[in-house]
């Protein structure tokens, strides 16, 4: 029987998605003036100077629709690459492109994705929402890749496998030459996408990334993002560098207007913004050192990471739980990311901030751990 409220099977099942702690909620729920969010993984310089004096002198054009399908921001993600621009596709974050690879490659109800577990959110919702089935084989213990019990779960069916590196929520980074095998050895009709959200934080390049080497990988495609090195989370703005025939079959089902008209003209301007590039680096690969450092002083196991963020155990014995020291730092102003949502209920992820920022947190981290 359908009713009005009938709606696709999969659909009942969604939950809101938890995305890290707003700054705002936090002050009104707290009463607190300064709020710290180490949370989501964004740039702690803030929108860079340049892409403001760009979006500022541009306002004006908000009542223009964009170009469609973004030719001049396309061609410039293609110089700053060194790839054809027919490889090309630009999304509202990088999130809109995995929802259209996921959406053209697979078909519902016969095909399967594969990607370790945890991961990030996206694919397995995307997955869901399409009528996929996600298969998932479980990261070991220290984080790192089971590459064959990734590959034990492909079969004739398997459109996608998605890999991200530097890995969320870990910050593990396998090296190239592994991302190499599985791409030879996944069956022919799989699509290896590798989600390179944070790859601009990890050098050099070659040894981790197969980006140098696309040329040599038919199969292989990745993702890219605006939202963290180049800090425009909030204006949206991510891309695939795809086989060729998928850029083109995405271009003509991806809806046209996605990326609007200021994040087109942001991200130009962000890719020539060398100034802004290096000073986060530095003070990100600076933050990583100290929260490193100072977290392991409190006792607590800091697993590796290449990316802008850290994933922490708290030590054996320590006055509160992961959720208890979350909800502490709450109270105090500073949010950063508990990770039941990952299946991670003992571990918490803290986005590396400025100097400040990071001795704020570890401040205020000592004084309820020690209380
Ligand atoms: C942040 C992130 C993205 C980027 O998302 P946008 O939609 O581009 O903001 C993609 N993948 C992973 C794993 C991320 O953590």
């Amino acid at each position: 029987m359908s009713d009005l409220r009938t709606v696709r099977p999969e659909i009942p099942d969604f939950e809101k998605y938890h995305a890290g702690m707003a700054i705002e909620e936090i002050q009104e729920r707290y009463g607190l003036g300064k709020v710290i969010k180490l949370a989501s993984n964004e740039n702690p310089l803030g929108t860079s100077p340049v892409v403001q004096q760009v979006l500022k002198q541009n306002a004006g054009l908000a009542f223009r629709y964009a170009q469609a399908g973004t030719p001049r921001l396309h061609a410039a993600i293609a110089e700053h690459l060194g790839l054809p621009v027919s490889r090309i596709v630009a999304g509202n974050g990088s999130d809109e492109i995995i929802d259209l690879l996921v959406r053209i490659k697979a078909r519902p109800g016969q095909d399967n994705i594969i990607a370790f577990d945890p991961c990030f959110s996206m694919y397995k919702l995307q997955a869901k929402l399409c009528g996929v089935e996600l298969r998932q084989a479980k990261l070991k213990p220290d984080f790192s890749f089971p590459w064959d019990d990734l590959l034990a779960l492909a079969d004739e069916n398997t459109a996608i496998c998605f890999v991200t590196t530097p890995d969320n929520p870990s910050g593990f980074t396998p090296k190239a030459s592994e991302l190499e095998a599985l791409a030879r050895a996944l069956p022919p009709q799989c699509l290896l996408v590798i989600d390179e959200a944070y790859m601009d934080f990890a050098q050099p390049l070659e040894e981790y990334s197969l980006l140098p080497r696309l040329n040599e990988f038919e199969n292989v495609a990745i993702l890219r993002t605006f939202s963290k090195m180049y800090g425009l989370a909030g204006l949206r703005l991510g891309y695939g560098i795809l086989p060729e025939w998928l850029a083109d079959y995405c271009l003509r089902v991806k809806l046209p207007f996605s990326v609007n008209v200021l994040a087109e003209m942001a991200g130009i301007a962000a890719l020539s913004d060398t100034v802004y590039i290096e000073a986060t680096r530095k003070v990100v690969s600076e933050g990583r050192e100290q929260l490193t450092r100072g977290f392991q002083s409190m006792g607590c196991k800091v697993h590796p990471s290449m990316a802008n963020f850290l994933l922490i155990d708290l030590p054996a014995g320590a006055s509160h739980d992961a959720k208890g020291l979350f909800q502490a730092l709450l109270e105090r102003g500073i949010i950063i990311r508990p990770l039941s949502s990952y299946n991670l209920p003992e571990s918490l992820r803290v986005s590396v901030g400025d100097a400040s920022e990071n001795r704020a947190l570890l401040d205020v981290m000592k004084e309820i751990l020690g209380s």
